[in-house]
């Protein structure tokens, strides 16, 4: 399958965008769409608004059956104008891979994995920053910069690289050296600074004036949500129009979840699905839960996490400012938030890799985890469809050797090699 540009995109320079408005997502004042955007007034995220009447009427499911498999096929459901500003580095939908042996093992009800390891630069934020910088080529943007744990550092710099956009990207000093130097090869300036993902923060908001750059920190910008909304359409297209019964998430600023429980609304909008929504479980570590700590307290807003600790860098986020997103709904869907220990992740991680031949990132065992540790506690259900996000391929992660060593200069001992 070639993933080239499709003969109308080539030819049709204009394509039809449905977006109405943005929107505050916490005061509900509303935006005009075609603009640079940071976050609303009262400092909350901003959110794509789409003219759902006419989006229904210009596609419809049969249609998505010609296009390529990949993000692009849910062009009608995105952002932007011009089918130029499209990036592609193959943004293919992921698998769902159903976990038999995990499944009878736990005594749960079907469990299917969304492997995102598959996307570019090896996980799911290739979704969220192919359409932000399409969007931000779109606008006009020339220079970008972010703080980033790794993953989502690593996507802005081959998609900025690929669209001729330069990137600044400053990672705090615990980021995994695997990250800094894909995200340095990918061509972002690259810098590792000794503070945190929020110090970083800091550096890219207070250089804004001298640098000339657009501010893309998780959920300062609005476009991101919309790529991660593909998770949803994906999700709801490849179970038939249904959605699952159970949905874990490893969560960290939230944009998945929050994009999802998007795009949901939207296909329920246009008819293409009913009412029923997943159960959604943010899904966090216990060196790192603030999302965990609000639910519990019945709080709408988390506080900040003080030294935050955690195996799974992607949910290390000790304070998301789409806080009151996630716990929204969280809370609709009738599901909740849990937390499991960084040895529990491990476990999780090394199990379904010998059990299902999946190397899971540890984010995804982190979901993994929480499904066994919540059918014990009857917060999952024995009859319930589980569906888990695998957020990333499980080879950017620093792996215990579980190997022995044999010596070539001796005699094989077949017996020990058998008895291994
Ligand atoms: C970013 C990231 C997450 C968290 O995703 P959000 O949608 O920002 O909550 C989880 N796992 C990995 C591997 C990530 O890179």
């Amino acid at each position: 399958m070639l993933f080239e540009p499709e003969i109308n995109e080539l030819t049709m320079e204009e394509l039809p965008s449905f977006v109405s408005h943005l929107e505050c997502s916490y005061t509900g004042k509303t935006y005009p769409a075609d603009q640079l955007h940071g976050l609303s007034e009262a400092g909350k995220p901003l959110l794509v608004r789409y003219d759902l009447d006419a989006l229904g009427k210009a596609v419809s499911k049969q249609d998505l059956l010609m296009r390529l498999p990949e993000i692009w096929r849910y062009r009608e459901f995105l952002p932007f104008r011009k089918s130029k500003s499209i990036i592609r580095l193959g943004e293919v939908m992921t698998p769902l891979l159903p976990a038999n042996k995990l499944q009878k093992e736990i005594g749960c009800g079907e469990i299917l994995i969304k492997d995102e390891g598959r996307l570019p630069t090896g996980s799911f934020k290739a979704r969220g920053l192919a359409v932000a910088v399409a969007m931000a080529k779109e606008l006009g943007v020339k220079r970008i910069a972010m703080p980033t744990n790794g993953n989502a550092g690593a996507a802005l710099a081959a998609y900025c690289s690929k669209a001729d956009i330069e990137s600044f990207v400053f990672c705090p000093q615990d980021t995994p050296q695997v990250n800094v130097q894909e995200i340095a090869y990918q061509g972002a300036k690259t810098f590792l600074a000794n503070g945190y993902i929020n110090d970083c923060g800091k550096v890219v908001g207070d250089g804004k004036d001298i640098m000339g750059w657009f501010d893309f920190s998780t959920l300062k910008e609005p476009y991101r949500i919309e790529g991660k909304k593909t998770m949803g359409l994906e999700l709801a297209e490849q179970l038939n129009w249904e959605v699952p019964d159970v949905i874990l998430y490893p969560t960290g600023g939230g944009t998945g979840l929050i994009g999802m429980w998007k795009a949901f609304d939207e296909l329920e909008a246009i008819g293409w699905i009913g009412p029923k929504r997943p159960r959604m479980v943010a899904v966090q570590s216990e060196g790192c839960a603030p999302i965990v700590r609000a639910f519990d307290r019945g709080d709408r807003h988390a506080e900040p996490w003080q030294d935050a600790n955690t195996i799974a860098p992607g949910i290390r986020v000790p304070a998301a400012v789409g806080d009151f997103l996630i716990l929204d709904a969280v809370r609709e869907s009738d599901g909740f938030a849990a937390a499991v220990s960084d040895e529990k992740i491990l476990q999780a991680q090394s199990e379904c890799a010998k059990k299902e031949g999946i190397l899971l990132c540890p984010e995804g065992a982190a979901a993994l985890a929480t499904l066994k540790q919540e059918v014990t506690t009857g917060r999952i259900k024995p009859t319930e469809k589980v569906v888990l996000f695998n957020c990333a391929t499980g080879l950017k992660y620093e792996m215990s050797s579980l190997h022995r060593l044999i010596n070539l200069s001796e005699k094989i001992d077949y017996n020990a090699i058998s008895r291994f």
